[in-house]
């Protein structure tokens, strides 16, 4: 259950965040490079997402060539973020059904729609789960919706914003319902940053670390 002491150590967690990390900003960007670079993301770092989005854009500038390549050539192109073969057919699937419900390669529509609305489109696209929707309606189109990935959910769970056991799908819930809005972006950015250096998933790095304040795990597992 959600209380005022939660949603004060949430605020504090978000302001302690970007002490460290700095406060990122919505940069807008094209809505179908936003979803194809998150389905790229999946399972791997961000350096080999980059890699791997920066090759597929210069073999496919504007996607449509990429329809016209065989998949086994598309996950070549991508092979650097891991799982090419699923995610080339993921990329061409979602690709595929959009160009058929909006005659051609672009997701412009989306902003015209209501938030659920063009969440429920994007979930029924081939490869697309609650974290790649909510990150492309809140970074495309500024849509106020809270992505949660595994160090989302994570480092929430550790620290005590939702429970031990929550889904993905609850974590967004809950952390959309605690959180203000204009801080959708920043904790989402920052708790994955705070997940890839230090709150790992296995030996996080508690000692120094600027949430042991008002962290649960810290306070349950390691100051007995
Ligand atoms: S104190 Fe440890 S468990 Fe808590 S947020 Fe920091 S690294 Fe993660």
């Amino acid at each position: 259950m959600m209380t005022d002491d939660m949603t004060d150590r949430l605020l504090r967690c978000a302001d302690l965040l970007e002490q460290v990390y700095g406060s990122p900003g919505r940069v807008g960007s094209d809505p179908v490079d936003v979803l194809v670079r998150t389905i790229l993301s999946q399972n791997t770092t961000s350096s080999n997402t980059q890699q791997a989005f920066s090759r597929l854009k210069e073999a496919y500038p504007d996607y449509r060539s990429l329809l016209d390549a065989p998949d086994s050539e598309i996950a070549e192109q991508i092979r650097q973020g891991g799982l090419a073969n699923i995610k080339a057919e993921r990329i061409r699937g979602a690709l595929e059904a959009i160009k058929h419900d909006a005659g051609a390669i672009d997701l412009g529509f989306l902003g015209r729609m209501d938030k659920e609305d063009a969440r429920e489109y994007l979930l029924a696209l081939p490869g697309v789960g609650p974290k790649t929707a909510a990150v492309v309606l809140l970074f495309a189109f500024g849509m106020q919706t809270m992505p949660v990935d595994t160090h989302v959910n994570r480092i929430s769970r550790r620290l005590g914003f939702v429970p031990p056991k929550a889904s993905i799908e609850e974590a967004q819930r809950l952390l959309e319902k605690m959180t203000p809005p204009e801080m959708y972006c920043s904790l989402h950015v920052n708790l994955i940053r705070h997940g890839r250096t230090r709150c790992k998933a296995k030996n996080p790095l508690c000692e120094g670390c600027v949430l042991e304040e008002i962290c649960e795990y810290h306070h349950k597992y390691l100051q007995k």
